[in-house]
This record gives structure tokens, C-alpha cells and sequence, in this order.
């Protein structure tokens, strides 16, 4: 008998298949028994009938217990009235593993149990269709570079000197050495872009955050895209082509996961409208200001500042050419305004935050070097990123999007915990 994941039921109707599966949930009268079963593909129903298996077949699905994993054989059916469209008629049922007293229910418990049992959550369907929604990210991520003629490098996770903000940096020992994990790798993949011309990581990220929000981890992935030859405008193109090419992606491929997540298709279909709206660093001050906020010119924005300002769109939005002191050492100046740099952030609607960070890069080689003196950096840690100007170097650009605030957004999750499978938070690293 063919051995199937229910995924593929369209291609089996009518044929006696079998599956391994495990019990979600069920109920039962005297003549027949639902199963609600999960192959890890998806959920769907196996419907056993009394008077049409053996009493052990039927004894065995009355009382089987949630999870216990099983063997079903029996025939594919379409199913309208289901929200998959397709269920098993079962003729036999073996049980693999018992499992005695499952403890979790998610919509019963509290987030705090919940998170305990991260690894039984996750079987969930809410956490499945999340992990369908971030498997589709990553997958059009791929595609999407491909297409734009883009080389995968990777950066090493493992460095020397702090990239960044030396304040948020996991450090260990390197043999006789200090080490940092990497908070972004983009120094280096400005190295790969002089190399190949355009160039992306996705990779893992280190940050101690210490703050509890809703939108930070400590440990999450990120794509970081860096392009010769292109400047801030060529940048900002690509990076809503990109962001609208994940949501339409999403929006084709995990339409069953959105309706389990109860996700607004029609919102998302807006998402995929370009081009995205940008307004100033300047602009959003004055619009903040005229809305009972009390900004000063120069301060970073927060939460709330961010989500003001997504408000007044109908799509994602960039935020342009923040003050140069509260950006890296890395980012250009602008050309007529030395106190503003060439760099952007994407804000997601319905309050989700930034999504993505960029800018234009300091291409030359004095206006870099003074930069790392003004920001107290180590120059001599530095001295092969400075040879990217020495050696031709040329306008270039690039960004970072955060794969599980897109993830996040997209499925209209509340929490950030949920579009990663093992979350690390300020107060958790178990399981
Ligand atoms: P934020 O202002 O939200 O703290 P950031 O400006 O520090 O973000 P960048 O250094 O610009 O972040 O990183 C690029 C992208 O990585 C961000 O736009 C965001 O999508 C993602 N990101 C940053 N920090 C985190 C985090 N702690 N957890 C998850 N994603 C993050
Ligand atoms: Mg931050
Ligand atoms: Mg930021
Ligand atoms: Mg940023």
C-alpha cells in the first residue's frame, strides 16, 4: 500500500493509502468515531465506521489518547464541509506510541506553560501554520535572489571585533582569545559584494537585548542583501520588490495556513502594491510633534513613535535619512546635509515595528577612517574593511530584514515568540 502525507490527497482520492499520523483530538458515538489527526503536512479527519471495520479497529479509535501516534489505512475521500477539502475512511488503525495524559491544550494555558512546553506546543495548528507561513519566507527569499541575479555568502558567525553596538554583543572565548557571536555580518558582506557583485546571507543573529518587548529575540535570523554599484534609491526599489514578492508568496502558496490563522487576505493583497510610501526622518518629527508627541530632533524612534507613523499608510512604510549620530559609524552622509545619513527603515503596518534596516555605504577611504576615530573603534581591527575603499571601491548599499518580525507580520501574530520554533528570550533558554 502507498505510504502518503496528506498534503498530497488531491493526487490520491479514491485509493486505499496509508499514513502515520498522530491524534490531535476525536470523539465518538456507538456507531462511528472522528478522528482529528495531524500527519505534520496537516490536519485532517479520519472517519471510522462501526459496522464497516473489526471491533478491535473500532475499540482502538474510541479509546486512543491525544498524540498517540498511529498507523491509518483506508481510503481518501473529498470532503467538502472540511476546511482541508479531503479525509481518510479508515479500514485499520495500529497504534505506535501511546501517549498517556498529553498536558497541553494552548487555548487552556497561560503563554508561561506554554512556552515551557515549547516542543509539544508547536504541534499545535496555530503554531503549525506559523511555521508554514516562515517556511514560505524562507523558500521565496531563495527564489527571489535567484531571480535578481543575487550570490548566497555566508559571514561568520564567530568574530573578532564587535560590529555594532558593542553594548548588545554575546562574547566567549576563541582559544587564547576574545570572541563575539555575530550581531550582522554586513561588513563582511560588503567584502562579498566587492567580490560578486550582489551578494546575500541568511543566517543566525546574536543580540543581548535587554529589553522585554514583543518584537525582540535574542537569537534570530536575518537576510542581509549588499549590492555594488547600487545606490540608497536602487536599494529602497529592491527592498519593497522583495518585501511585496514574500507577501504575494505567502498570500499564493499558505492559503490554507491564513485561514487557520484567521489572517485579513485582503490587507495582505494591499501589502503587495508598490511602490511603498517614504517620508523623512524631518517629516516624521513634525508629524509626531503635530500629534501630541514630544520628540526632539536627533532621538531614535520607539514602539509607539513607529507605530504612529505606520498608521497614517495603507502599506509598509520607509522611514529616510535619520541623524548620523544615532546611526553605525558605516552609513553615508547625505550629499548637502552632513547631519543626516543615506539610510532607511521599513516600518510594517498594524504596529509590527521595523522590519528592515539599511543604508548607502561610506565609500571612501578618509571620510571611513575619520568615522571609526569619531565612534572610538579600534582602526587597526579594521583595517581590511577599510581596504574595500582602497582597492576600487565604489557606491554600494544593502539592508537587513529580520526573517521573524516578517514572519510576525505576515501571519499577524501578536508575539515574536511564536515565528521561531525554540524562541531565546531575556528570561528563557529552555526547552
Ligand atoms: P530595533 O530598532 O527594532 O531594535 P534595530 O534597528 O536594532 O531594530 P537592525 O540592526 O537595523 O535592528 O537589524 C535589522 C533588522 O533585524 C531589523 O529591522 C529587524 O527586522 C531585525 N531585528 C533587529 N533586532 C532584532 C531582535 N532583537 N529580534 C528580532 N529581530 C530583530
Ligand atoms: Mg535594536
Ligand atoms: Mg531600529
Ligand atoms: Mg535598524
Amino acid at each position: 500500500m502507498k505510504k502518503i502525507q496528506i498534503i498530497e490527497a488531491s493526487k490520491h482520492v479514491g485509493e486505499k493509502v496509508r499514513i502515520g499520523a498522530w491524534i490531535a483530538n476525536k470523539r465518538s458515538s456507538g456507531k462511528i468515531a472522528f478522528l482529528n489527526l495531524r500527519d505534520g503536512s496537516a490536519f485532517f479527519q479520519g472517519v471510522v465506521v462501526k459496522s464497516e471495520v473489526s471491533e478491535e479497529v473500532f475499540q482502538t479509535a474510541k479509546n486512543i489518547t491525544q498524540e498517540s501516534s498511529v498507523w491509518v489505512e483506508g481510503t481518501i475521500q473529498e470532503d467538502t464541509r472540511s476546511k482541508f477539502g479531503y479525509e481518510i475512511h479508515v479500514d485499520s488503525l495500529e497504534v505506535i506510541g501511546e501517549s498517556v495524559d498529553y498536558p497541553i491544550t494552548p487555548k487552556e494555558h497561560g503563554t508561561e506553560f506554554l512556552m515551557d512546553n515549547r516542543h509539544l506546543w508547536l504541534r499545535s495548528s496555530k503554531q503549525h501554520a506559523v511555521m508554514q507561513v516562515r517556511n514560505e519566507i524562507i523558500r521565496a527569499t531563495y527564489e527571489f535572489y535567484n531571480k535578481e541575479g543575487f550570490t548566497k555568502i555566508d559571514p561568520p558567525i564567530l568574530t573578532g571585533s564587535a560590529a555594532e553596538n558593542t553594548t548588545e554583543l554575546f562574547h566567549t572565548e576563541y582559544f587564547d582569545r576574545d570572541a563575539f557571536l555575530s550581531q550582522s555580518g554586513q561588513l563582511y558582506m560588503e567584502a562579498g559584494a566587492m567580490a560578486l557583485g550582489k551578494v546575500f546571507s541568511f543566517g543566525p543573529t546574536f543580540r543581548a537585548e535587554k529589553s522585554k518587548t514583543r518584537r525582540h529575540l535574542i537569537e534570530f535570523w536575518m537576510i542581509e542583501p549588499e549590492m555594488a554599484f547600487m545606490d540608497q534609491d536602487d536599494s529602497l526599489e529592491i527592498q519593497e520588490k522583495y518585501v511585496a514578492y514574500l507577501v504575494q508568496s505567502v498570500l499564493d502558496n499558505c492559503d490554507h495556513a491564513l485561514d487557520v490563522l484567521e489572517r485579513d487576505k485582503d490587507l495582505l493583497r494591499k501589502y503587495t502594491s508598490l511602490p511603498y510610501p517614504r517620508i523623512s526622518y524631518d517629516e516624521a518629527i513634525e508629524l509626531l510633534n503635530k500629534n501630541d508627541f514630544d520628540v526632539t530632533w536627533g532621538e531614535d524612534f520607539g514602539s509607539p513613535e513607529e507605530t504612529f507613523i505606520a498608521e497614517q499608510f495603507d502599506k509598509p512604510v520607509f522611514i529616510l535619512n535619520y541623524p548620523k549620530a544615532i546611526k553605525p559609524f558605516y552609513m553615508k552622509p547625505h550629499p548637502t546635509r552632513e547631519d543626516i545619513v543615506l539610510c532607511a527603515d521599513l516600518i510594517a503596518p498594524e504596529g509590527y515595528g521595523e522590519i528592515i534596516g539599511g543604508s548607502q555605504r561610506e565609500d571612501d577611504y578618509d571620510a571611513l577612517r575619520k568615522q571609526l576615530e569619531a565612534f572610538d573603534l579600534d582602526v587597526s581591527e579594521y583595517e581590511w574593511y577599510l581596504d574595500l575603499r582602497k582597492y576600487g571601491s565604489v557606491p554600494h548599499s544593502g539592508f537587513g530584514l529580520g526573517l521573524e518580525r516578517t514572519v510576525t507580520w505576515i501571519s499577524g501574530t501578536e508575539h515574536i515568540r511564536e515565528a521561531i520554533p525554540f524562541p531565546r528570550l531575556l528570561n528563557r533558554i529552555y526547552p
